[in-house]
C-alpha cells in the first residue's frame, strides 16, 4: 500500500525492564473518580463513572530518570495538574467483568491529565464537549510502564504531586470511587478495549494551576517518579 504522505508515527511508551515499547492505541480518561476531588469540583455522591478521551499523540513521553518539558499551551490562563494512575491494557475485550479485569492489564504508569481548566469550565457551562480543555497537544505526560507483576499492590499505593517542592495532591489509590476493575467493566461496556489502550483513572483532590517555570514531581508508589517542567 502507498500513502500520499508518510503515516504519523505510532506514539509509544518505554517499559521498565524491557527494550520493547508499548504502542499507544487510545487514551481514555475517567472523570471525578476520587470523592474529595469530586467535592472540590462541586459534586457529591457516587455517580456512574464517565469517560472522555485524549488523542493518542497527546502523550508526552518521559523516560525513567528524565525531566520532561511541557510547553505551556495556547488559549489558557489556568493550566491545571491532575496526577493519575494510568492503566495500560495488554489484552483487549468488551463487556469485561471487574473480577476478570486484571487479565487485560499489561501494567501501570504515572501520568498527568493536564487541563486547560478555564476552557473546560466554559465548555461545561455551555454544555459543550471538553475536548479543547482536555485533549490538547502534550496534555498527557506519562512515565514508563511498569509491568503488572513488578508493580506491587497498586490498589493500595500512595499517589502524590509536588510543585516546586511543595505538596499539592496527596492521596491513595484505595480512595478511587470506581476501582480499576470496576472502571474497566464500565469502560469495556461502552468501547471494545484494544491492546495499547491507556486509561487515566482519575485524580485526587488538590488540583491547581501551574505556570511556566514550575516543576511538577508526581509519583504512584511502586511506579517511580514522573518529573515535568512547564516551559
Ligand atoms: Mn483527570
Amino acid at each position: 500500500m502507498r500513502f500520499i504522505f508518510p503515516p504519523s508515527p505510532v506514539a509509544s511508551i518505554p517499559i521498565i525492564g524491557s527494550a520493547d515499547r508499548f504502542p499507544v492505541h487510545r487514551i481514555y480518561c475517567v472523570g471525578r473518580n476520587y470523592e474529595e476531588h469530586a467535592k472540590e469540583m462541586g459534586f457529591t455522591g457516587r455517580e456512574p463513572p464517565f469517560f472522555f478521551m485524549k488523542p493518542a499523540d497527546a502523550v508526552l513521553v518521559i523516560a525513567a530518570g528524565e525531566t520532561g518539558s511541557m510547553p505551556y499551551p495556547s488559549l489558557t490562563k489556568n493550566l491545571h495538574h491532575e496526577i493519575e494512575l494510568v492503566v495500560a491494557i495488554g489484552t483487549g475485550g468488551k463487556d469485561i467483568q471487574a473480577a476478570d479485569a486484571h487479565k487485560h492489564i499489561f501494567g501501570y504508569a504515572v501520568g498527568l491529565d493536564m487541563t486547560r481548566r478555564d476552557l473546560q469550565n466554559d465548555m461545561k457551562k455551555q454544555g459543550r464537549p471538553w475536548c479543547i480543555g482536555k485533549g490538547f497537544d502534550y496534555s498527557a505526560p506519562i512515565g514508563p510502564i511498569t509491568p503488572m507483576a513488578q508493580a506491587g499492590n497498586i490498589e493500595q499505593a500512595e499517589i502524590y504531586l509536588r510543585v516546586n517542592g511543595q505538596d499539592r495532591q496527596r492521596s491513595n489509590v484505595s480512595k478511587l470511587i470506581w476501582n480499576i476493575g470496576e472502571t474497566i467493566e464500565h469502560l469495556s461496556a461502552a468501547w471494545e478495549l484494544q491492546p495499547g489502550d491507556l486509561i487515566y483513572s482519575g485524580t485526587p483532590e488538590g488540583v491547581a494551576a501551574v505556570v511556566a517555570g514550575d516543576t511538577m514531581v508526581g509519583e504512584v508508589n511502586g511506579l517511580g517518579t514522573l518529573k515535568v517542567k512547564v516551559a
